[in-house]
């Protein structure tokens, strides 16, 4: 078991160097996304599915602003369709604080149940409407590993509107 878990772990720092290559994002900025995704984590409102999940966006810095990290976690509702991932909830947190202009460098998605979940299709084109196709998603799959892709890669025929 030992075994299987050191090679694991080495999976996961191989995969976060070849991120951080792929993406110019830094070891610390990696971590930070995660930091803050699992703290939002921790305030899911989930009393229906218990799933407990929190996502941080890293956004590009401009002239007026640093690059920030903005999280925020699944709200759900007795009617099940009006729930909210946790995904957008960052990004709306994120246009609240920051305005319509923000623009995604990277998403972390993390969860406390110890599951795999990418994003789902829903969270996959409001990453877009407001990043990329090179935007850096990292999310977890199955045994424990971070997983890191880009939107491009998730969502390869995205639908697009010409903006006026
Ligand atoms: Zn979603």
């Amino acid at each position: 078991m030992a075994n299987n878990a050191d090679r694991l772990h080495n999976a996961a720092l191989a995969q976060t160097t070849v991120a951080t290559q792929a993406t110019a994002l830094t070891q610390g900025e990696i971590a930070l996304l995660h930091e803050r995704a699992t703290d939002a984590a921790t305030n899911s409102y989930s009393p229906y599915s218990h799933f407990r999940v929190g996502a941080a966006v890293l956004l590009y810095a401009d002239a007026q602003q640093p690059g920030e990290v903005v999280a925020g976690t699944n709200v759900e509702n007795a009617s099940y369709r009006l729930s909210t991932c946790a995904e957008q909830s960052a990004i709306v947190a994120a246009i609240a604080l920051y305005g319509p202009g923000i623009r995604l460098r990277a998403i972390a998605i993390v969860n406390l149940n110890g599951e795999a979940s990418s994003p789902c299709g829903a969270c996959r084109q409001t990453i877009l409407e407001f990043g990329g196709s090179e935007t850096a998603v990292f999310y977890p799959n199955t045994n424990g590993e971070t997983v890191w892709t880009t939107l491009g890669a998730l969502l390869p025929a995205a639908f697009n509107l010409a903006r006026e």
